[in-house]
């Protein structure tokens, strides 16, 4: 499958991340550039926020960490999610839509014996709306991460 040496390979969000886009260039032909990304403490069920109108995606640190006891684990939680929300950031609104076209990029990528396969079905994919992340506060310690987003040289847009 396309992507599963490259993502053994993957080390930073930055690295899933340009992960994600090439999986989602594969199977819809669509990019987009311009994003940041933030680590901020959300409620468990919630994997990450995309405030809409903006260029963030909020990723669940404590989620995450969670999730960080093993390295597989740890990639296939932050692929499926991340996934997610850039096609949310792409314009793809309607969740039961954005979870069909999440599992169906990871199959065509990964396959259905992998990881990340498993994790694009099992979620979490919880909603959190635009008020309950306001209220979340200073609690969120929200973080940029560094380098997250890349122009590959050479790429054509
Ligand atoms: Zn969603």
């Amino acid at each position: 499958m396309l992507l599963i040496n490259e993502l053994e390979r993957a080390k930073s969000y930055g690295d899933i991340f340009s992960l994600v886009k090439k999986a989602v260039k594969n199977t819809l032909k669509e990019h987009r550039v311009g994003l940041m990304l933030y680590l901020g403490n959300l409620p468990m069920n919630v994997g990450a926020f995309h405030p809409m109108g903006t260029n963030d995606i909020v990723l669940n640190r404590k989620l995450l960490k969670a999730a960080a006891d093993t390295r597989t684990k740890w990639k296939a939680y932050a692929f499926s999610i991340l996934l997610h929300e850039y096609l949310h950031t792409l314009g793809y609104m309607d969740e039961r839509r954005v979870r069909g076209l999440t599992y169906r990029i990871c199959m065509d990528n990964f396959g259905s014996d992998h990881p990340v396969t498993d994790a694009s079905v099992s979620g979490p994919w919880v909603n959190l709306n635009p008020e309950a992340f306001e209220s979340i506060g200073e609690e969120m310690e929200l973080e940029r991460v560094r380098d997250f987003e890349r122009i590959e040289s050479g790429y054509i847009i």
